[in-house]
């Protein structure tokens, strides 16, 4: 039996794995000591647990455990390793480079360090939403002290060439923080392959709980330091103060470890479904893939349907299928997507485009039922606007 709505909005939140809940648990209720209590066993129970998640997160993405600072969501670590980078270095130049299709946690990070002063390059994308290494190289100045460039975008998927960024990073030896929320977990990453020296991510992306994440701080080649953004009894080496959300952390853990086993087959299996949905609509006339079909997350379809309004679109199937619009949506205001139009879509492409994300528990199933009714409902939708 099919369950209504369909989610295909895996991008925005993942439902956290049976497993995740199971291990987190008893965190809450028998063993719920403060992993910052050295005097008794209720405390050293949770330091070792909160210990073995960082191995657990460490071995998903090829760090050292000693690297991984936990935090409350990747909202967090990338106003940490913003913020961090420009106050620690402030000594050695005042300018940063990042691109226009960053998530609102980097933009708004970014602007809120413009206001202070901070120099920002905002780097342009092209129609399939890549930057231009040709320009990232000629945007460094002796003043550049961050590349802030994300790993995949969390509305088209597109991923960005990070090998070779970290290559034009090292060789000016600027640092190469990336907001890897929507990649980790999702497509093989390894920080050392990849050059990287700072990188969020997020438990609620990858079927962990919700207001849990880290930031990944490379301690050597080269050894980063960040300053704190907020202070208090000195917990994560002083990077990030605040008791342990020691529950949240554990499923954090588990979470990576689960993804970091089923990695390989998970993204195959993504892949076929998303491939089986996006082959299908393409059919329809007018339905065109936004962003590099082949740079791209494999359980990632963002597609512009022409002359079909999106408002109406979404209202068609809302109740049965949850999928996200190519616009902020708030009942009022329907803003098209700062993302797409900075692809070069036009206002009405980008308010007439869809982001549908598979996810682990995605059925062949449920996707032979979003073809149906999205199939549908532009065909109804196109016959009336031709009457
Ligand atoms: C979801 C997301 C964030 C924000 O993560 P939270 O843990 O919800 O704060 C940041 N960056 C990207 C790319 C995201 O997809």
């Amino acid at each position: 039996m099919l369950h209504l709505p369909v989610y295909l909005d895996y991008n925005a939140t993942t439902p956290c794995d049976p497993a995740v809940v199971e291990a987190m648990l008893p965190y809450f209720t028998t063993q719920f000591g403060n992993a910052a209590s050295r005097q008794h066993a209720l405390g050293w129970q949770a330091e070792e647990a909160v210990d073995y998640a960082r191995k657990q997160v460490a071995a998903l993405i090829g760090a050292d455990a000693t690297e991984i600072v936990f935090t409350s969501g990747a909202t967090e670590s990338n106003n940490l390793a913003l913020k961090g980078v420009v106050e620690m270095y402030a000594g050695k130049g005042n300018h940063i480079i990042t691109c226009v299709t960053e998530h609102k946690a980097v933009l708004d990070a970014c602007k809120h360090l413009e206001k202070q002063g901070v120099l920002v390059t905002y780097l342009p994308v092209d129609d399939k939403g890549l930057i231009s290494l040709e320009q990232l190289a000629a945007a460094i100045t002796p003043a550049t002290i961050l590349i802030a460039i994300m790993y995949a975008n969390n509305e088209t998927g597109v991923m960005q060439p990070v090998q070779a960024i970290s290559r034009i990073a090292k060789q000016h030896g600027i640092l190469f923080f990336s907001d890897a929320t929507q990649a980790v977990g999702k497509v093989p990453l390894n920080v050392i392959n990849d050059g990287i020296d700072i990188m969020s991510f997020s438990a609620h992306k990858m079927y962990g709980p919700k207001g849990v994440g880290g930031l990944y701080v490379r301690r050597r080649n080269p050894r980063v330091r960040l300053t704190a953004q907020i202070d208090g009894g000195g917990h994560e080496r002083g990077l990030r103060s605040g008791t342990l959300n020691v529950p949240g952390i554990v499923g954090l853990g588990k979470a990576a470890e689960l993804c970091r086993t089923q990695l390989e087959a998970e993204a195959q299996q993504m892949r076929k479904l998303r491939d089986k949905l996006e082959n299908a609509l393409l059919q329809l006339e007018g339905v065109s893939v936004n962003g590099d079909a082949e740079h791209r997350l494999p359980h990632v379809s963002n597609l512009a349907f022409q002359y079909v309004d999106g408002n109406a679109l979404m209202l068609g199937f809302s109740k049965n299928i949850a999928v996200a619009a190519g616009s902020a949506c708030t009942s009022a205001s329907m803003e098209p997507s700062f993302v797409l139009k900075a692809l070069g879509l036009e206002d009405e492409l980008a308010r007439s485009s869809l982001r549908f994300s598979v996810g682990r528990f995605t059925t062949e199933e449920e996707i032979d039922y979003v073809i149906e009714q999205v199939s549908q409902t532009v065909k109804t939708l196109r016959s009336l606007s031709i009457q």
